[in-house]
């Protein structure tokens, strides 16, 4: 696998492979990776002749300074799991080569940020786009894969590459959980012991409420989930809200029928954890 830690080098790749008319999947993260991101790898190794990953910790889409110094950093272990994966190329930029000077672009997704992460952390969006926007132009992929697992987010960057005309192809890639049903996620390696034993409830808890769908209206179901969390002396819920999939407009009925998404921020300790179920 070749490692590019500039953008030159980087983009000097890039140009060997379109020269030899290959195409370009492309897998951006924020490294400590898990097998959530390596299931993306795969989706992106079935579409395309290269695949290439990128790991950056965006320091501008935290809005939350102590969850960015603690972000987990584990390079060498993701260059060895990247490597067994397959991945061809993988761009691992400093903050400096990525933010010269610093990024004041300001990108609008309308009711798409209004809501669930794009309230609870402002800037984060906007800090997404900017750094996804960066990647997307020096990497020049026909193809990247975002996990639903951000499910808003892969709303925000389908709709900041139709507001720029990116020419690229955004692939939605189905969440990948622990045995036990905890979506995975860089953050779950900070959990503590305990508290990694009780936070697959958060996953119990939605998909018991996947039965309960027809039996309540959304009012009582998002009552009933909250209800269920809050018993958890370990979860401080954020929030647990039903929206269209589409729009991400809050459902305060189930008529008329769209695709709902129950989507689920939980706090334990300083650790969020996000989720969400499809009720379709
Ligand atoms: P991150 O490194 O957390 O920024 O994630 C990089 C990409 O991996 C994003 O598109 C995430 O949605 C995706 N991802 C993270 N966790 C999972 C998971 N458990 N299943 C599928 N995709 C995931």
């Amino acid at each position: 696998m070749k490692v590019c830690k500039t953008i030159n080098e980087a983009k000097y790749y890039i140009e060997q492979i379109k020269q030899n008319k290959l195409n370009i999947g492309f897998v951006p993260t924020m490294g400590a990776l898990h097998k959530g991101h390596i299931s993306l790898i795969e989706a992106s190794k079935k579409q395309n002749d290269i695949t290439a990953c990128s790991i950056f910790v965006n320091p501008i889409q935290f809005n939350n300074n102590s969850d960015y110094e603690k972000y987990p950093l584990t390079l060498d272990k993701d260059i060895e799991m990247l490597e067994n994966a397959g991945c061809d190329m993988l761009f691992a930029p400093s903050v400096a080569e990525m933010y010269p000077e610093p990024a004041n672009e300001k990108y609008s997704f309308g009711a798409l940020e209004k809501v669930m992460e794009g309230a609870m952390r402002p800037g984060h969006f906007n800090g997404v786009a900017i750094v996804v926007k960066k990647l997307l132009e020096i990497i020049t992929p026909d193809r990247s894969y975002f996990g639903e697992k951000d499910f808003q987010q892969l709303l925000i960057i389908k709709s900041l590459v139709a507001q720029l005309n990116i020419p690229v192809e955004i692939i939605p890639c189905p969440i990948l959980r622990e045995p036990d049903g905890l979506a995975m996620s860089s953050r779950n390696m900070r959990l503590t012991q305990d508290q990694r034993v009780i936070a697959p409830e958060i996953y119990k808890i939605l998909q018991a409420s996947k039965d309960q769908k027809n039996l309540n209206s959304v009012p009582e179901l998002k009552k009933m989930v909250s209800d269920q969390i809050n018993c958890i002396s370990d979860f401080r819920l954020e929030y647990f809200e039903i929206a269209d999939a589409k729009t991400l407009t809050p459902l305060t009925d189930w008529n008329p029928p769209v695709c709902a998404i129950g989507f689920i921020a939980v706090f334990m300790g300083e650790i969020r954890l996000i989720d969400n179920v499809k009720y379709f």
